[in-house]
This record gives C-alpha cells, structure tokens and sequence, in this order.
C-alpha cells in the first residue's frame, strides 16, 4: 500500500490548481508521486525545463528504463509507434490514480494538455533518417528498480 503523504512540496496541482500538493512514495514505483488532495488526483512531477525536447527523468527511451528490459514489448513499442508513426505522450502530468500496489494513468479531460514524449521524437527523427533503431535503442537490462 501507499506511504502516508506529506504536505507540501509547494507544486500546484495541474487539474485543480490547488496549491498545497503532497508528495507521496509508493514502494516499488521508481518515481515520488504527488497527489492533490482536493481533487484526489496523483501525478509524476515535472522536472524539465523544455519538455518538448527533453527527455524526462524516467523516459522509456532512457537506457536501463523499465520498458527496455523487455526485450519483445521495446521491439515491439519501437516498431508500432516510432516506425508507424503514431506518437505516445509523455506521462508527466498525466492524471493517475491509486490502483492495486501502484498507480494508473488517465486520459486527461484536455487533450491539448498532452505532450509528445521527446524520447519518441528523437526516436522517429532517427528512424526518417534511415537509421536502425535496434542500432541506436537496443534491448537491455534494467537499471532501477526492476519492478516498477
Ligand atoms: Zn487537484
């Protein structure tokens, strides 16, 4: 289960602008999460200064990301999205909610609030230019904490 939260890490929430945000550890998730506790909603904080060319601190692109250690679902991610084309969003402010030992994204209301993950820019950047993306994003073991 979820650690108590503490107040406040002075970070608004995203969806309800309230402003006394908590942050909150969730064993076996490598992120500190925030959670509002007026609109109940938890998020991953955003670090970045320009998130539209920088990866995040957890991107799946990053090498020993939790995704990569999957050597079938990566290969299979890098050629549905990145070679078909079809981008997927960052997760940072994402709308998530507690579920079983972790949590679980949303769709957000405001679809215009939906970033590109910058590491699937890069990506398909490289991939137009002919590069083999197995080459550049290989399979590899994870890092972190594995069981994310
Ligand atoms: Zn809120």
């Amino acid at each position: 289960m979820a650690e108590p939260f503490t107040l406040s890490c002075g970070e608004a929430c995203p969806f309800c602008g309230y402003a006394h945000v908590g942050e909150m550890e969730i064993p076996g998730c490598r992120e500190q999460v925030r959670f509002c506790p007026k609109c109940e909603k938890l998020f991953e904080p955003e670090h970045r200064a320009d998130p539209a060319r920088q990866l995040c601190n957890n991107c799946a692109f990053r090498s020993g990301s939790g995704e990569r250690a999957d050597a079938w679902r990566w290969l299979n991610l890098l050629e549905d999205t990145v070679e078909q084309g079809r981008p997927f969003h960052c997760h940072k402010h994402l709308p998530a909610t507690l579920q079983g030992d972790g949590y679980r994204f949303e769709a957000p209301k405001d679809h215009s609030e939906l970033k590109v993950c910058a590491g699937w820019k890069a990506a398909r950047a490289a991939f137009l230019a002919g590069r083999r993306l197995i080459d550049i994003y290989p399979p590899q073991e994870s890092e972190g904490k594995a069981d994310g």
